[in-house]
């Protein structure tokens, strides 16, 4: 119910496709507990009324709200909404405040769309589109219909109320973080990662991450860029552990004890294997990386087939045919490329070789890798990890 209070009502649309068959229900569940937990602080309230969300808030919390909803996994839109009563007069009326609304901003031509789930609203949707239609033109002079390509579309729902709306922005799609099991993410400073996580969190995954810190030749500054980009990631995931993993002495020993263009593909393994003994600890059913096919060295089908060798655990490289340029234009939307352009550098860099392998052989690799005997390395380096909680709600 509207009280004085919440002026505003917010209507949320699901990704109907993906919620289709026998999970609906579950999904609907996590969707609508991650919006309750992202509206924490908001002040506003989640409404549930026959399986649609209103939420209502004041117009002082409007852009919160707005900020939650932009960022709200397993929706496929969501609009400003006027509500009001079931008669012709009333919904006529909000149509022509949504028509003056649109001209407002500059909209020339519109549409009118409706839907009746109550059978018993005496119009039918046709007729609703046409008097709506009417009731626009002949109040809002400037505006014209235009069904096939409308600049604005005013949409009636008659439901328990009449919610008539023109604004609908879209939504970020995917599936509710949380109905996919939780992944781990392995997450550099780097422009890839974070948007791999990200488009993990968009098929409902939960995620963590780990970084791989080489302290003192990457700055603290370098971490806590890592700590700025978990946050931002976070900020769509209801949150994520992130653990700093030293792996100074790990890099020396690699550095020091195997031929120098095998560097790059054994810190790799080491990072994976380090990586999947975390995972388990943390319940993580995977782990994900930013890895896009041929983007680097490291990165040809040759060395990541060794540095996945030694894993039991599956892991996900959402980038893996993704060019360079769709990954900014993904990081900027997420808004996480204006911090991952920072120039502190990341560890693997200052341990590149001049020649890196390019394509190599899993057996070497392993006999490599095996000679370095890392294991006491990493146990130690993961006893000493810290993990801290970044881009929770509330
Ligand atoms: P990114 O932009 O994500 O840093 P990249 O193009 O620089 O990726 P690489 O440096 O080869 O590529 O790293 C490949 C992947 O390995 C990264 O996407 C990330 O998942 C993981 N990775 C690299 N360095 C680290 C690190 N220091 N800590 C955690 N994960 C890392
Ligand atoms: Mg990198």
């Amino acid at each position: 119910m509207q009280t004085n209070e919440n002026k505003i009502t917010y209507l949320i649309k699901f990704a109907e496709l993906a919620l289709k068959g026998g999970n609906r229900d579950g999904f609907i569940a996590v969707l609508k507990r991650n919006l309750v937990e992202m509206l924490r602080g908001t002040r506003a309230h989640l409404d549930v009324t026959q399986g649609r969300f209103y939420v209502h808030c004041t117009e002082e919390n409007a852009p919160a709200v707005e900020d939650v909803l932009c960022r709200l996994i397993g929706i496929s839109g969501w609009a400003k909404t006027r509500t009001c009563g079931k008669t012709v007069g009333e919904v006529l009326a909000a149509c022509v405040e949504e028509g003056l609304a649109l001209r407002e901003k500059g909209i020339a031509t519109f549409k009118i769309e409706a839907r009746r789930t109550d059978k018993s609203f005496p119009v039918n949707s046709y007729v609703l589109c046409c008097e709506g239609g009417g009731a626009v033109l002949d109040a809002v002079p400037g505006l014209s219909v235009d069904v096939k390509n409308p600049q604005g579309i005013i949409e009636i729902e008659i439901r328990e109320r009449s919610y008539i709306y023109g604004n609908t922005q879209k939504g970020l799609g995917g599936l509710p973080v949380g109905t996919a099991g939780r992944g781990l993410l392995l997450l550099s400073g780097g422009i890839d990662s974070p948007v791999a996580g990200h488009m993990m969190a968009t098929r409902g995954m939960g995620i963590d991450a780990v970084y791989f810190h080489a302290y003192p030749y990457t700055s603290e500054e370098a971490r806590q860029k890592v700590l700025r980009l978990a946050e931002i990631v976070g900020r769509y995931t209801m949150g994520m552990r992130i653990c700093t993993v030293s792996f100074t002495k790990i890099q020396q020993r690699i550095k020091e004890n195997s031929p120098l263009p095998w560097s790059t593909v054994l810190l790799r393994m080491a990072m994976m294997e380090a990586a999947e003994r975390l995972a388990r600890r943390l319940k993580c059913k995977c782990l994900i990386t930013g890895e896009s096919l041929s983007q680097v060295a490291s990165q040809t089908i040759e060395n990541i087939t060794c540095t996945q060798s030694r894993l039991r655990l599956p892991v996900m490289r959402p980038l893996i045919g993704i060019d360079k340029d769709s990954i900014i234009r993904r990081a900027e939307k997420i808004g996480t490329y204006e911090t991952s352009i920072l120039p502190y550098q990341d560890c693997c860099v200052l341990f590149s070789p001049p020649h890196p392998v390019l394509r190599g052989e899993v057996k070497e690799a392993g006999t490599f890798y095996e000679a370095l005997e890392l294991e006491e390395l990493i146990t130690e380096a993961l006893r000493e990890s810290i993990t801290e909680k970044r881009g929770f709600p509330g």
